[in-house]
């Protein structure tokens, strides 16, 4: 059996409040016992990515235990900004360095599919999470001047993409942003991300799927016609498949050099009324490091994050906390113009990242039907989508035309 690695830790998910969870609609229901399991697939984490494979799972048929060693949504999910991009972190032309042409194109491609996915499946299961379709701008910053982002664009329409080049006059004129440019696109969305997955693992629900927690799973072996994953109290439950889905937690079996933790802040603040109309509907990063992110909620705040740091315990320090929101809140008012005050909301988190921005998406090294899923990025949502249709393609017994995209590597 594989045992618990140190990178397991119980209780530092998060420092400060996550503005979704003062929102209603992010609970699930859940019982404490697992039963005796013996199902088709046991999922590991209730988070975004457990509760879509829940989902997809679900609909296909399969008999599903959820388990988590929390509750339900409050692990990384609660804490996303959920603006639910088909940008990757790394842009479409440098992709095209670090992997084949024709890989970073099938990459970039997918997220968009997955993005258009994600929409429909929430319009399809009627699930309230504000789930809004949104434009995105994307800013010229330290790491792409206006000319990189004009190539960038142009190499997204060659192959089918819609990103529009915008100069630095036209985004100042139509945005009141400063900057040597930006492309503006039109496939991404964002949505309340505790609410989401809480209405994704209550479909999965109502098809049969169950959900015990606190369930910690400490140890996995695979069986010649299944697998046993033993519990931190002492339980063994089977399965025909077991998949990991927990964030940036993950057993020591699972550690990948590819894989790097980093801390990251956010910020939501209070409603604005008079914010510009762009403002109301559209998603904003730039090209920096670190860099700022913001977009708006329905009730007016604005919800923006960054500051990233390649360090996984910083996010704890309180002091830290403080000085990353004023930071935020700052250079939010500094690009816009727009007066936003003390955050209302603050909060920080890990979540992991990999060199070329892509998520790792496989079977557990050696294991046959062991799955684990990791190294979101900020891409985290898009990508827990693109997961959930590889994964339960796989355990169907088919293969995802783009799996090998998302491979241990
Ligand atoms: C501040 C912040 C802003 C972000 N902004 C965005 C954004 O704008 N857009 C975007 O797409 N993504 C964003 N992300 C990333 C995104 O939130 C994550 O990728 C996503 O939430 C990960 O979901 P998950 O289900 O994989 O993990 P989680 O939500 O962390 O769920 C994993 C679950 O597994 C459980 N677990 C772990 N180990 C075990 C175990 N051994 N036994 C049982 N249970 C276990 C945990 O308790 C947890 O509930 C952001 C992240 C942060 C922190």
């Amino acid at each position: 059996m594989t045992r618990a690695g140190k990178n397991t830790r119980k209780d530092d998910l998060r420092t400060g409040e996550p503005f979704w969870m003062s929102l209603p609609g992010g609970k699930v229901n859940y019982r404490a016992d697992a039963g005796q399991a013996g199902c088709d697939v046991i999922i590991v984490g209730a988070g975004i990515s457990g509760a879509l494979l829940a989902e997809a799972l679900t609909r296909a048929g399969k008999s599903v235990l959820v388990l988590d060693r929390r509750a339900p949504v409050v692990g990384s999910t609660p804490a996303s900004t959920a603006m639910i991009q088909h940008e990757i972190d790394v842009p479409l032309t440098d992709l095209r360095k670090q992997m084949s042409p024709r890989a970073a194109n099938a990459a970039w491609r997918r997220s968009v599919k997955a993005v258009a996915d994600l929409i429909d499946l929430t319009t399809d299961l009627k699930i309230s999470c504000r789930m809004e379709a949104k434009p995105a701008l994307y800013l010229a910053g330290d790491q792409m001047d206006g000319k990189a982002l004009e190539a960038e664009a142009a190499a997204r329409r060659r192959i089918g993409i819609r990103a529009e080049f915008l100069g630095p006059a036209r985004l100042l004129e139509t945005y009141g942003m400063a900057r040597d440019g930006a492309i503006l696109s039109h496939d991404s969305a964002s949505a309340n991300p505790a609410q989401l997955a809480a209405g994704l693992l209550r479909a999965a629900q109502k098809r049969g799927a169950i959900i015990a927690a606190p369930v910690e799973v400490s140890d996995f072996a695979e069986l010649p016609s299944g697998v046993a994953l033993a519990t931190a109290d002492g339980r063994v439950l089977t399965a025909e498949h077991a998949v990991f889905c927990t964030g940036y937690e993950f057993l020591e079996k699972m550690q990948n050099p590819l894989h790097r933790m980093t801390s990251t802040w956010a910020i939501a603040t209070r409603e604005i009324s008079d914010m510009p109309e762009w403002m109301r509907d559209t998603i904003v990063w730039e090209a920096s490091d670190p860099y700022l992110y913001f977009r708006a909620d329905p009730s007016g705040r604005l919800i923006a994050g960054g500051e990233d740091e390649e360090t996984s315990d910083k996010n704890t320090r309180p002091s830290v906390l403080r000085r990353k929101a004023r930071e935020i809140a700052s250079k939010l008012e500094a690009l816009t113009g727009v007066p936003v005050g003390k955050p209302d909301f603050r909060w920080a988190a890990p979540f992991s990242v990999t060199d070329d921005g892509l998520p790792i998406i496989d079977r557990v090294e050696g294991h046959e039907r062991v799955y684990a899923v990791m190294g979101f990025g900020g891409n985290g949502i898009t990508f827990s989508m693109i997961a959930a249709q590889i994964v339960a393609t796989a355990i169907d017994g088919g293969r995802d035309p783009d799996a090998g995209l998302f491979a241990l590597r």
